[in-house]
Parts: C-alpha cells; structure tokens; sequence
C-alpha cells in the first residue's frame, strides 16, 4: 500500500488544470479567491489527476482581505464522497488577488491535510493561463509543515496531458 508521500510523478489532464482555473478566474472577476481541487487515483509512486472538483466554499471579504473557506460540512461530504469512488485528493489550488504565497491563513485553514498533498496558489485571480512556473506550490511534509516546491520541481513532477 503506498501513501501520497510516496508520489513523485502527477499525470494531471488539461481539462482539470482549466476546469480549475476558470473557475478561479470567474470568482477573481467578482473581486474573491476561490478553491478547486483535483483528485485521482494513485499506482504506486505516480498520481493520475483524473477529476477536478469545485467544493462548496464561501467567498468572505474583511478589513484584512479576501479569503476562502470550505465549511466543515463540505469537508466531511467530499471525504465520504472520495472513500466511495476510491479517489484520494491529491492538490488544493486556490488564487490571490496578487503574489501567490501560502499565507498562515492557508497553513492553518487546509482541505488537503494528508502528508504528501500539495497545495497550489494561483497569482492575479488567475487571470492569466494557468503556468506550473507562476504558481507557488506546497507539500505537506510529516511534520506538518507545508514545504515549498520550486517551480523547477513542480515541473519535473507533473506532467499535464491532453
Ligand atoms: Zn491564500
């Protein structure tokens, strides 16, 4: 049995990668960040993406900013949803306003919480195509520390496919 921590190579399909970033570009217009999040099946240490998915999420604007947030209830229903179909949830993308960074807000605020996956932040309300090397990527380590994934490594480990 492997673990997400074992993956080193992501087959992720176009269609998810724009599924994923029109949405996000679709709530930036409206002035908010949104989520998407790709899940798939795992053999051995490569990831096939094979869905992106939408989870429910409220859009809040603050004093502090904008931010993103999967209720708990959602949370729950994607978790009983994945065990059913055999799906693991591999990599959580969500867009800024402006610099992608993962913010403490985003260390503590997760929906991908299993060692190994990834989280991915989209730069301008993702208003330019998508670009493994304009993102800043994450991966959460054993020691619950979300570690980042220079872009030379993200390219090396996903492969995105037609
Ligand atoms: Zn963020």
């Amino acid at each position: 049995m492997t673990a997400l921590k074992d993956v080193t190579t992501i087959a992720l399909p176009q269609h998810c990668v724009s599924t994923v970033q029109a949405y996000l570009r679709s709530v930036g217009r409206q002035g908010y960040e949104g989520m998407g999040l790709w899940v798939g099946v795992q053999q051995g240490q490569n990831f096939d993406v094979t869905e992106a998915v939408i989870p429910a999420q409220r859009h809040v604007r603050t004093s502090d900013g904008v931010s993103v947030i999967v209720p708990a209830k959602e949370l729950h229903r994607l978790n009983v949803w994945l065990y059913r179909r055999g799906l693991k949830l591999l990599a959580q993308i969500h867009s800024h306003p402006g610099r992608a960074y993962h913010s403490t807000t985003d260390d503590a605020y997760a929906v991908a919480t299993t060692v190994g996956c990834m989280s991915l932040v989209v730069p301008n309300f993702a208003r330019e195509p998508f670009d493994l090397v304009r993102v800043a990527a994450y991966r959460l380590d054993g020691e619950a520390n979300w570690s980042e994934v220079r872009p030379a490594a993200l390219a090396r480990m996903i492969t995105i496919t037609s």
